[in-house]
């Protein structure tokens, strides 16, 4: 078994038609190291040779086309610099240009005239004809003869290998020597059978066989799903250990008890009755700390879903259990309006809620310092100032993170060091990552969803208006105040050009106190070179109505709470990503009456922007704007995925292929329930497989 797998792991220039010079550029360039290596660099497409197309039928709107039939007559043209040769092509239906720009003193010298050839390659236009640039040319015996009955793998190559002869069909060419050479024992299954019975799955060397050697398109897609499947199952099985790995190592506290807090303001003091999806996650919060291992759950919840009231259902469970809670949110405005709710919410109750902030100094924080290391605060409310040393717990039994995107998992982790046992974690975020990306990159997180609203919300109207249209937009935000109501004009702020963001934001200011030049409409404005007490006291003159328009950067983006705005205005709406927009329109709508959000845009619009706008329009759900972003922008460049590095796949892609992850997923936790320690005989080759992975990759670092 160990000799014939260990085939695979030849260095690659001892593969026949490498050699050491060539194995150094196939290792540089494309990081083929290994026979292994090579089996893995897949076709990135086939073209399809089983058709002859007649060139009267070509039109440009055709791809790659293959034709039959003879070279008439051939020149070079052009002057000393441009040169290139035009060979002029002809079948039984008309005559079509085959061009070189390149190698053309060879072509002409090679081509023979009135000799049946097959030709293949990529139509193009050219001053309005259509020619065919740098095709291949086959010399074929007979005319009637077909074309190749096989689907040609296309590889990628580089400027380098192909200076040295390793062009993409030379690449083809040593696969095929490697597959002649492989036996299936070489090539080892790693899927347990009664899965690849389930999914009807290729073995494995089948499927390498045959994505490197279709016979026809189903032969491909079949091979692809399979080595598609098989990836992303590997990488479940992975991200699936790692977190069994980690529930039994890890200690945490038990919240046995429901008791009085909990009971006490479930029963009496909650001021409205909890959305099914809140009931369920405060359930699962529930089973989650009396199982004796540390929680680590992450809360996803549109924006206005009601996860504060979540949280604070899960403090009180901690404090019935003789612990302390804390609740962090990213900014000193956001801890305030968290600690002002609450102690609302809590007036009835004995217990005893604080706020930390940086902004709070000398003795009174002191005083609180004190009474959260003697246990007297039970709740302790704050920014990123509870983690720093001199924040001593008594005893913290969870920690809520509010707004995780703000957080850095570093800073997660400092949490945790809070104690021996660590304390349980709740992270909540109101930018919902798709499902599938939620497997994969917080794969080893537990996932809540709360997926409904309270009931009674208007959905925001969302409209998209140009430049044209700006008087009109002003017009309608001062019907809104005249109505009592209060309005958000939001401009982008992007670090790169920080300075030109600044401009435009205060020219837009100008002109918004030039289009309200009433005494008794005021402006508040924000952004991020204020300091943070002039921001405080301006955003806080908007939160109490002191004024009816708010000009602001993205600042507010994150979960201030306004109930009274009503239109929410994004100036230079390209600028901005589907998940950002959907942020910024969460902060109207937050009241009983009707919320508007405005997308404002120059005259002409971008294909992008346009997309982004209609999904806009179109929905206020926020998981579908996180789907729809995910395939507008591909997972590589959600947030949070950059550095992670798990995205890497050869083959699969997570949106294309979801039902495909899916079914993986699910099939990785299964087997993982019935057999933990992988010990059935069915799974003895997944278990080999994964220990030869152990090691190869840093995968301890996913969050
Ligand atoms: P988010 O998930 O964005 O943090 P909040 O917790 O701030 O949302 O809740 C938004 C608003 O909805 C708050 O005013 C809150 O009081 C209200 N709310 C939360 N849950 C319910 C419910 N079950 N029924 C009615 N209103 C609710
Ligand atoms: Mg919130």
């Amino acid at each position: 078994m160990s000799s014939l797998a260990a085939i695979l792991n030849n260095p690659i220039e001892y593969l026949k038609g490498v050699g050491p010079q060539r194995g150094d550029l196939l290792r540089k360039e494309i990081g083929v190291f290994t026979f292994r290596d090579l089996l893995h660099y897949f076709p990135f497409r086939y073209v399809d040779k089983t058709k002859v197309e007649k060139v009267v039928q070509l039109h440009y709107q055709m791809d790659f086309v293959q034709l039959r039939g003879r070279i008439v007559r051939k020149e070079v043209i052009g002057d000393k610099r441009a040169k290139r040769l035009v060979a002029t092509f002809r079948d039984e239906t008309g005559e079509i240009p085959l061009v070189w720009f390149q190698g053309w003193q060879w072509m002409e010298k090679s081509l023979q005239l009135h000799t049946p050839y097959l030709v293949f390659g990529r139509l193009s236009m050219f001053n309005g004809y259509l020619q065919l640039s740098h095709p291949e040319m086959d010399l074929v015996s007979t005319e009637a003869g077909g074309g190749k009955q096989f689907l040609e793998p296309v590889y990628s190559t580089t400027e380098k290998l192909k200076a040295r002869g390793l062009t993409g069909k030379a690449i083809g060419k040593l696969t095929s020597n490697l597959l002649e050479q492989l036996l299936p024992g070489e090539v080892p299954e790693n899927i347990p059978a009664s899965i690849l019975q389930q999914y009807r799955l290729l073995p494995r060397h089948v499927a390498f066989f045959k994505i490197h050697k279709p016979m026809n398109e189903e032969e491909a897609k079949m091979a692809q799903r399979r080595l598609k499947f098989e990836e992303l199952f590997i990488v479940q099985m992975r991200i699936c250990r790692l977190k069994i790995r980690r529930h039994q190592l890890s200690h945490g506290y038990r919240f046995d008890n429901v008791g009085e807090y909990f009971n006490g303001f479930y029963n009496e003091h909650l001021p409205f009755p909890l959305t099914g999806a809140q009931k369920r996650v405060i359930k699962e919060i529930r089973q989650d700390t009396v199982t004796g291992r540390q929680m680590n759950r992450l809360l996803q919840g549109d924006v206005g879903s009601g996860k504060t009231m979540v949280a604070l259902l899960s403090m009180l469970l901690a404090v019935d259990n003789g612990f302390q809670a804390c609740l962090m949110a990213p900014t000193e405005i956001l801890s305030q309006q968290h600690y002002k709710g609450l102690c609302e919410l809590l007036a009835q109750m004995p217990l005893k809620v604080a706020l930390l902030t940086g902004s709070i100094k000398g003795k009174a924080r002191k005083a609180i310092l004190e009474q959260v290391a003697g246990g007297e605060i039970q709740i302790l409310i704050g920014t990123h100032a509870l983690l720093e040393n001199e924040v001593v717990f008594k005893n913290l039994g969870l920690a809520i993170v509010d707004e995780q995107h703000r957080f850095g998992v570093a800073q997660r982790a400092l949490l945790w060091q809070k104690n021996n046992i660590p304390p349980h974690i709740l992270v909540m975020t109101a930018t919902p990552i798709p499902r599938t990306l939620a497997m994969t990159i917080y794969g080893d997180l537990d996932v809540s969803v709360i997926d409904e609203m309270p009931p009674g919300r208007k959905p925001i109207t969302t409209v998209h208006r140009t430049e044209f249209q700006r008087p009109q937009v002003m017009d309608f935000i001062r019907e809104e105040i005249k109505k009592g109501r209060q309005a958000y004009i939001v401009y982008p702020l992007i670090e790169d050009s920080e300075k030109l963001d600044y401009e435009n934001l205060m020219k837009g200011y100008e002109e918004v106190k030039a289009f309200f030049p009433e005494p008794r409409y005021y402006i508040s404005m924000v952004h991020g070179r204020q300091k943070a007490d002039q921001r405080n006291t301006n955003m806080q003159r908007f939160v109490t109505g002191d004024t009816q328009i708010m000009v602001a950067t993205t600042v507010i983006e994150v979960g201030v709470n306004v109930p009274n705005a009503s239109v929410m205005v994004i100036e230079s709406t390209e600028r901005f990503g589907l998940s950002q927009l959907h942020q910024l329109r969460g902060r109207v709508g937050r009241g009983a009456d009707q919320s508007f959000c405005i997308l404002m845009t120059g005259n002409k619009v971008g294909q992008d922007s346009k997309q982004r706008i209609e999904v806009m329009v179109q929905t206020n759900n926020g998981f579908l704007i996180s789907e729809k972003d995910m395939e507008l922008r591909g997972p590589g460049d959600m947030e949070g995925t950059r550095q992670s590095g798990v995205l890497d796949f050869k083959l699969a892609d997570i949106v294309q292929d979801k039902p495909i992850l899916e079914a993986a997923r699910a099939c990785a936790e299964k087997i993982l329930s019935d057999d933990p320690d992988l010990q059935l005989p069915d799974n003895q080759p997944l278990r080999n497989y994964l220990a030869l992975l152990q090691g190869k990759s840093q995968w301890s670092k996913i969050s």
